[in-house]
């Protein structure tokens, strides 16, 4: 895995903002999240490069966010499986083309990289063999976005949760926030002897990074109803939603309020 830096995305940087890294069978090679631009991409392959001769056969691509998948560009000349959540495609259709005049407005024309198309899509579940090595890919319904892919490696009991676990860093909501507790839950039964997670340490203890953010989400959830049936208005809320939080967090001032307007329109016709 390389670490990402807890920073947003910048000319120095080349956002390489996320978690992102490979796993190598007998056979082949799977990359799980490409990186955050073109450049970033291009590192982590000659890294790979350096390691192994073994064929990238698979880009896991675990969610539309552009830190985690504008690399992908970078591996289109080893001619892998481009591996996304079924609805994926929806998603860079709706956002793709604005998450690149973004990131290029940011690094500089041409450095975000092309938009890459995932040529098969999970709809449920899959199973890629790598050679004497097993990764196994869960796609999620609705939770931290539209379109979470997770990854298993089943050798190492290793869980690739991407942006399904945030450490440290504040959570950021751009799916269900029910659906986003009751995927976390499910995560737990795999009993992975690690995790990594989209953005923080590259390698956690799962069961305690999902209690934090477990806390996080169940304060968003109680306090976010509370504040509907006490007729609080939607621009309010952020001031009094979930703020025992605060210190807990990194970022929380910049993403916190856009997260509780995300929970109050789910929950206020519930
Ligand atoms: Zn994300």
């Amino acid at each position: 895995m390389r670490r990402g830096v807890h920073e947003n995305a910048t000319a120095h940087n080349l956002d390489a903002i996320a978690n992102i890294g490979f796993v190598i069978g007998s056979a082949a090679v799977a990359v799980i999240d490409p990186g955050g631009s073109l450049s970033d991409g291009e590192r982590l392959r000659r890294h790979i490069r350096s390691i192994t001769k073994r064929p990238i056969r698979y880009v896991l691509m675990s969610h539309v966010h552009p830190d985690h998948i504008f690399g992908a560009g970078a591996f289109s000349i080893d001619e892998p499986t481009f591996i996304g959540h079924a609805n994926l495609p929806r998603a860079l259709a709706q956002r793709g083309e604005y998450y690149r005049t973004r990131l290029e407005q940011v690094l500089g024309s041409g450095a975000a990289g092309p938009i890459v198309q995932p040529t098969l899509l999970v709809e449920e579940r899959a199973t890629i063999e790598l050679g004497d090595r097993t990764v196994e890919l869960t796609a999620h319904p609705r939770a931290h976005t539209d379109n979470d892919l997770s990854a298993f490696d089943v050798q190492t009991k290793t869980l690739f949760a991407s942006d399904l676990l945030f450490v440290n860093r504040v959570p950021s909501l751009d799916g269900s926030l029910k659906g986003w507790i009751s995927e976390l839950a499910k995560l737990g039964p795999l009993g992975a002897a690690r995790a990594v997670p989209g953005q923080g340490p590259a390698s956690i203890d799962f069961a305690s990074a999902a209690r934090d953010l477990d806390r996080y989400l169940q304060a968003l959830l109680r306090e976010t109803r509370q504040a509907i049936a006490d007729g609080i208005e939607i621009d309010a809320a952020p001031r009094s939603v979930a703020i025992d939080e605060r210190g807990r967090w990194a970022l929380f001032d910049e993403y916190h309020g856009h997260n509780v307007t995300q929970a109050f329109k789910e929950l206020e016709w519930e």
